[in-house]
């Protein structure tokens, strides 16, 4: 048995960001996390002999840079470079957009001259609302409490301080907001644009990872989620870690350890100790067990109160909404070793349009049918493929000449129908992904020579993702800011004394953010010095 201030389930970037904060303000921590290496989703691994890469998370922007500089995570190796252009979505006629500073407006124009006028109000809307929801992430958002005392006060005053911020809007800009949050992307899109690809680039926001029809009522937040990003400086710019996203959570370990914090790996929790209501340490597979003043889990909250918690020690009212926290994700993920660089028949040749997100899904039509295929059969015949290479902005992943791309692919099925299992499905599903960008690029099924397949279930089994699901839970309305994970628990506290969410599963949801471990980390010290001073 070992005893430490606090333990922390889960290596991923926020089990860590908590860690190295905990640690910084004097507290004994230790992490501990079943898998070999430390980043949870946020890793680099060789996936081919001689080629590696970002195994599940793949791009940058939404990493809070306070929290960068407070860990100091460049002293600790980590650069992050800009792609060269932004977004890349070429068309079966031929046609394309091609988006990044000083190109987008010029490159709309020649789709159609009423989006290019549009595009900046639109735009500028986006980011009025996206500042917003900047000042929300590294805050806790009002918590309900039931009853009268400390706690109902304390939450008031979040209240006010929210209002506070909002009141900073328009009645426009708060129509807007309103929108953001109810409304599905798809509407307001064909309200704002005519040119498909030009609705296409903000309607893949609007379904990463949510496995819906951008048609769907709430879809309008996801896109809205993918917009309060930025990269060194430049709001709402997508960018590349040198090294892949392992370099990230490689240089938040170095931080963490730096000040002290124990990581454990390859130390699966089997169970939270709860002794009279209060969790007081975890037990691992091992038999081992660490007890701790509080616990902190960055994994997903149906796994822990599904799984690692004993249900009799939750009320069973809680236990009942948690089984039916919805995890859906549609996300397929691949990652293949090239020969050459891929050549799309719209633009062909080398360029800075290679190093952008390439975007396969030419229209919000095309998104919604994949959607419809996916649940009647599985995975849709022409699925939504976000093309990423970064071989193209940083050398060290792979031999030169050649490439590593990410596949990012939407949309399948987190369970198939019929009883079927990926395990059965999962090669045939990845030719398709490959076809699919062969038909925009001939010639790139040719140049795979290494792939690396992870279908939902693989993201489940790797990673403890449940349904696959890359954001630790849908961000539906009834799943985010005060209700993430629960009404009444949006205040990191877990439903017992001691235990804390510090993972996506808590505010301000999933992402490669480190706010949500930033978040906890600052209430379990709060309750901390409540209780030592
Ligand atoms: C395919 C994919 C693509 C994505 N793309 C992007 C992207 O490009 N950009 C972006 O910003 N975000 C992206 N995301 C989302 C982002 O990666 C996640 O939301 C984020 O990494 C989650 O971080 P976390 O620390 O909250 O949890 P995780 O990274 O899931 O970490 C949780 C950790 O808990 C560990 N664990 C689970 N069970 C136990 C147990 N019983 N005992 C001990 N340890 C346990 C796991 O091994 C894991 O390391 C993507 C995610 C996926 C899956």
């Amino acid at each position: 048995m070992t005893e430490t201030d606090v333990i922390i389930i889960g290596a991923g970037h926020n089990g860590l960001t908590c860690a190295a904060y905990l640690a910084m303000a004097g507290l004994r921590v230790k992490v501990v996390d079943r898998r070999k290496v430390v980043g949870g989703a946020a890793v680099t691994e060789e996936f081919h002999p001689g080629f590696r890469n970002s195994v599940a998370a793949y791009t940058v922007s939404l990493l809070n840079p306070r929290i960068i500089a407070d860990l100091r995570l460049a002293e600790h190796g980590l650069r992050i470079v800009e792609r060269r252009a932004q977004n890349f979505l070429p068309a079966p006629d031929g046609s394309y957009l091609l988006t990044g500073e000083g190109r987008t407006r010029q490159s709309i124009a020649r789709l159609s001259e009423r989006d290019a006028a549009r595009f900046d109000g639109f735009a500028h809307e986006l980011e009025v609302i996206a500042d917003v929801l900047r000042q929300f992430l590294l805050r806790a958002p009002p918590n309900v409490v039931e009853g009268f005392g400390a706690g109902s006060i304390r939450e008031a005053v979040n209240a006010l301080g929210t209002a506070n911020i909002l009141r900073k809007l328009t009645l426009e800009q708060q129509r807007n907001l309103l929108d953001l949050f109810t409304r599905s992307a798809g509407e307001m899109l064909d309200d704002a644009f005519e040119s498909d690809l030009v609705k296409a680039l903000y309607g893949f926001d609007a379904i990463v990872g949510n496995y819906a029809s951008p048609y769907a009522a709430g879809s309008a937040y996801v896109m809205l989620h993918h917009a309060f990003g930025e990269v060194n400086g430049k709001k709402g710019v997508w960018g590349h870690a040198i090294g892949g996203m392992g370099a990230i959570t490689q240089a938040m370990a170095k931080a963490a350890r730096g000040h002290g914090v124990d990581i454990v790996l390859e130390a699966s929790v089997r169970e939270v100790i709860v002794e009279r209501d209060r969790a007081v340490g975890v037990t691992l597979d091992t038999g081992e067990t660490v007890r701790a003043k509080y616990v902190a889990s960055s994994v997903n909250p149906k796994l822990l109160y599904t799984r690692l918690v004993p249900p009799d020690a939750l009320p069973a009212e809680f236990v009942g909404r948690i089984r039916n926290w919805r995890n859906a994700s549609g996300t397929f993920r691949m990652n293949v070793a090239l020969n050459a660089p891929p050549s799309f028949a719209a633009l062909p040749g080398s360029g800075d349009h290679l190093t952008a997100g390439i975007i396969i899904a030419p229209g919000l039509g095309y998104m919604d049918r994949a959607w419809q295929d996916a649940r009647a059969q599985g995975w849709s015949r022409e699925p939504v493929v976000e093309v990423l290479i970064p071989s193209t902005l940083d050398d060290t992943l792979c031999p030169p000449g050649q490439h590593v791309a990410s596949l990012f692919c939407q949309h399948v099925a987190p369970e198939l129908p019929g009883g079927r299992s990926w395990d059965d499905h999962r090669e045939e599903v990845a030719d398709l992904m490959i076809a699919t960008v062969d038909q925009y690029a001939p010639g790139f099924a040719a140049s795979v020579i290494g792939r690396q397949i992870l279908s939902p279930l693989d993201l489940e089994r790797q990673f403890g993702l449940l349904g696959g699901d890359i954001f630790h839970g849908a961000l539906t309305l009834n799943q985010l800011f005060s209700a993430r994970p629960m009404l009444g628990h949006a205040d990191y506290r877990g439903p017992l004394k001691g235990l804390y969410h510090c993972g996506s599963g808590a505010h301000p949801g999933g992402g490669v953010t480190g706010a949500p471990g930033h978040n906890a980390a600052r209430v379990i010290l709060r309750d901390h010095r409540a209780l030592f001073g």
